[in-house]
């Protein structure tokens, strides 16, 4: 059974196959990755990163 997994590029919102090969997760291009890459380096960068303190803590399994 061969089922067709695609995703949708959250660069430009179009529905692409995502193929366990393809280099340009999880975009559909080369281009939106370049795009959503510039933004990222000019927009989110600034955006402070979210500390959290123990929400996720209870899903770790590594434990020192
Ligand atoms: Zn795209």
């Amino acid at each position: 059974m061969t089922t067709l997994r695609t995703a949708r590029c959250p660069q430009c919102g179009k529905t692409f196959e995502w193929a366990p090969a393809s280099p340009f997760r999880p975009f559909c291009s080369p281009r939106c990755k370049d795009i959503d890459f510039g933004a990222w380096a000019t927009e989110r960068y600034r955006i402070p990163a979210v500390e959290k303190d123990d929400a996720d803590d209870t899903q770790k399994p590594e434990r020192e």
